[in-house]
């Protein structure tokens, strides 16, 4: 089975190494920067030939064009719509679209809203979100509309099946859950996570991955039709429409000020 190693970069970016042990080929999923993605490579002894962006933001690009230097002829994916703006980008995806390195084979979700051409990867049951979906939260609506980021999230991510494991881009964890449990004080199990990520944080260690099943219960961007959480968004805006939608633009906007 393909090898995953997380690397941290930057503040709280995670790029992730992803290992074909049949070909000791690899992938770097979002290299937001070079060294920390060069040395895991060194350390691993692989041999480095592909690319994974999720979208053109620089803390997720941002190493491409040194490890295109240094790894010539490596394959850089993207969206279609990224074209010029992902650094040396030589593969261009559509919604569906087949990926590979090595003998690993993937496909790919093109999830609009955080950005126009933001994608998830899919290897088997590990889905790589990028800043589509965060373990506890989202990220913010920036190009698309907060429909099309529900969709995304709640319809396009939302579908696959609840062993699915997130490996997502930041380490956000457990600011999203404290805005959670605002939005659901009774909720348990936004509860016992937090109290958990805490210790997990406290240890120096991550919170990536995350279960879908897991989300699904703990995540408000996942929640829109849960009715506690309704009733709190109706208090904060009594005028609001119950339909998910309305729900998730009360929700991404109240979360944009937390
Ligand atoms: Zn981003
Ligand atoms: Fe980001």
């Amino acid at each position: 089975p393909m090898k995953i190693i997380p690397i941290p970069c930057l503040k709280d970016n995670f790029a992730y190494l992803l290992i074909c042990p049949e070909t000791n080929e690899a992938a770097v999923v979002d290299p937001s920067e070079y060294e920390p993605v060069f040395k895991e490579v060194q350390n691993r002894k692989v041999r480095l030939t592909t690319i994974f962006n999720t979208h053109h933001h620089w803390d997720h690009v941002g190493g491409n064009d040194e490890l295109s230097r240094h790894f010539p002829g490596i394959k850089i994916h993207a969206h279609i719509s990224d074209r010029d703006r992902v650094p040396g980008q030589t593969d261009f995806l559509e919604d569906g679209d087949f990926v590979q390195f090595g003998n690993q084979k993937g496909s790919i979700l093109h999830n609009p809203g955080h950005t126009s051409g933001a994608i998830t990867y899919l290897f088997g049951n590990m889905a790589f979100t990028g800043d589509t979906l965060f373990s506890g939260g989202c990220g913010r609506v920036f190009e698309g509309t907060m429909e099309q980021m529900h969709h995304s999230l709640n319809v396009k991510i939302g579908k696959l099946p609840d062993d699915t494991q997130l490996f997502f881009g930041h380490e956000y964890t457990e600011n999203n859950l404290r805005f959670a449990q605002t939005l659901e004080p009774k909720n348990e199990d936004i509860q016992s996570q937090l109290t958990q990520i805490q210790r997990v944080r406290s240890e120096g260690k991550w919170s990536t991955p995350s279960l879908l099943a897991s989300e699904r219960k703990i995540n408000p961007f996942l929640r829109c039709h849960d009715q506690a959480l309704q009733k709190h968004v109706i208090q904060e805006q009594p005028y609001s429409n119950l339909d998910p939608v309305s729900i998730f633009t009360v929700i991404r906007k109240l979360k944009d000020q937390f």
